[in-house]
């Protein structure tokens, strides 16, 4: 590890990471490539060699792994299982594949790279096994199921590799406490990658760094940066779970997917940080907001008191979560209203704020001025009105919960730039204001600009985020231009 950050342990928080001098908002902390990487778990069909789906039309014609080029057999990423099962003579049965469903046959890839890993390379591989399991709990959950004998007995029988199922519970435990998940170019699917150093970085719900990950080019190197200004001896914090959901799905995920409870100011604030993010509404018409009492589990109503148990509350995110999840999802053409309806039919139930809401509220819009029928040049005056709105909602409580550099806020600014800049041109058009309260709008529009080209930066120039970089970058100064122009004496 280089000398501006270090492991430390302690009995309370295990591993973690330390800064060791004063780091800027930005400023790289850590760049490591992975110990070792791979298809997900439970993956439909893709390249062994780039990860990107495949359809069975190209085999390897060493392993007869499908793959989706005639040059991707020769990638260095498939070398392991490609040399496993020509060694065994044997090629992979890919007659009952079904290439737009999940096939099991790929859980036995990234077991496998790790056994051919630790004959390989054992100093690397010692890395790997240094990381924590947590194996004991792991099988205490659901999730684990007998598939890993599956996988066991074929790696064994099948590929004649020597290894115990203990070994093979072990890496999997390994896997799901330390894996990192990085999106292919095209973002269909996604890959496992295991880190040495940033595996032992801390959870936080408010973290103060922020992780990107290179491309396959670049070996899917991952790069930790620097959310807000880090202190010397401030603990490094990560999020390892999407931060724009309320406590009782977070706290869901974590418990399942890593087994721990976070304790972070987030999650031990009823109120997440006063934006009330987790709350929802009194069903006794009393107009107040119910939120989780500080020291019991259960919900309880700050004006009249009345009471909700946890498992209502949960019930209720959770089936919210899935519509918003679906509607997220949809290609609709009547998408933009079946979000409005969402928001409407919660009204009663969830607090404004609520990042269940606030999520919908996101999806809008990132729609309205995008997706076909609502381009930004076909959108009415209160169209773009009410897009404006919805931006400033999500800001007020994005400002409390992901502050410093944040991608969802850096989208939130660009669409309120645009909204701000229409709404002023039409506003003023139609003498609704004066000259001076455009200028004033326009230099509004001119800083959420700026502040998106900041938490932007550091996106991945394909994915959504970065191309929205890519286009805001260049606009910035024909902005400054035309408002010097337009109203530059004033
Ligand atoms: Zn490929
Ligand atoms: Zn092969
Ligand atoms: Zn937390
Ligand atoms: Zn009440």
């Amino acid at each position: 590890m280089e000398a501006n950050i270090e492991v430390v342990t302690n009995d309370k928080e295990g591993r973690h990471l330390v800064a060791i001098e004063e780091f800027e908002q930005g400023q790289c902390l850590w760049s490591e490539k992975p110990i070792l990487c791979g298809p997900r778990y439970s993956t439909y069909p893709v390249c062994l060699g780039c990860y990107e789906p495949v359809d069975g039309t190209v085999l390897c014609p060493k392993c007869g792994w499908p793959m989706c080029s005639e040059d991707c057999p020769f990638l260095e990423n498939h070398t392991p299982e490609c040399k496993v099962f020509q060694r065994k003579n044997v090629k992979v049965d890919t007659s009952t594949f079904k290439y737009q469903e999940v096939e099991p046959m790929y859980d036995i890839i990234l077991p496998l790279r790790v056994l051919v890993l630790k004959a390989q390379d054992p100093t690397l591989a010692k890395q790997f096994f240094h990381l924590e399991s947590h194996v004991t709990k792991w099988k205490q959950t659901k999730s684990w199921n007998g598939s890993h004998a599956k996988i066991w007995n074929y790696l064994k029988d099948t590929l004649s590799m020597e290894t115990s199922q203990e070994e093979i519970s072990n890496i999997f435990g390994i896997l799901y406490t330390n894996d990192f998940l990085v999106d292919t170019v095209s973002g269909t699917s996604n890959v496992v990658a295991v880190y040495r150093d940033v595996s032992m970085c801390s959870h936080s719900c408010v973290p103060n760094a922020f992780k990107t990950f290179g491309s396959i080019q670049d070996g899917f190197s991952i790069t930790l940066r620097a959310k807000q200004t880090i202190k010397k001896a401030e603990n490094i914090t990560i999020s390892y779970v999407e931060t724009f959901l309320p406590s009782a799905i977070r706290q869901e995920k974590m418990e399942y997917g890593k087994h721990f409870t976070c304790m972070c100011p987030r999650c031990s604030d009823p109120t997440d940080l006063g934006t009330f993010g987790n709350s929802l509404l009194c069903g006794s018409n009393c107009g107040g907001t119910v939120s989780k009492s500080k020291d019991k589990n259960d919900y309880k109503c700050e004006k009249c008191g009345r009471g909700m148990t946890k498992e209502i509350v949960q019930k209720i995110f959770n089936k919210a979560f899935k519509e918003t999840e679906a509607l997220l999802k949809s290609n609709s053409s009547t998408v933009v209203d079946l979000c409005e309806m969402f928001l409407s039919r919660y009204k009663t139930l969830l607090h404004p704020n609520n990042l269940l809401m606030l999520k919908v509220k996101y999806g809008l819009i990132t729609m309205i001025g995008r997706i076909p029928g609502y381009q930004m040049n076909c959108l009415t005056l209160d169209q773009i009105i009410r897009k404006r709105r919805l931006c400033e909602d999500i800001l007020r409580v994005l400002d409390v919960i992901d502050p410093g550099i944040s991608s969802r806020r850096g989208v939130v600014l660009y669409e309120l730039h645009m909204a701000q800049i229409m709404a002023a041109q039409l506003q003023y058009a139609n003498d609704e204001i004066d000259i001076l309260s455009a200028k004033e709008e326009f230099e509004e529009s001119l800083r959420s600009l700026q502040q998106s080209i900041e938490m932007l930066q550091f996106e991945k120039p394909e994915s959504f985020e970065g191309i929205i970089y890519q286009g805001a970058k260049p606009t910035l100064a024909p902005l400054r231009q035309h408002i010097q122009n337009e109203f530059g004496d004033l």
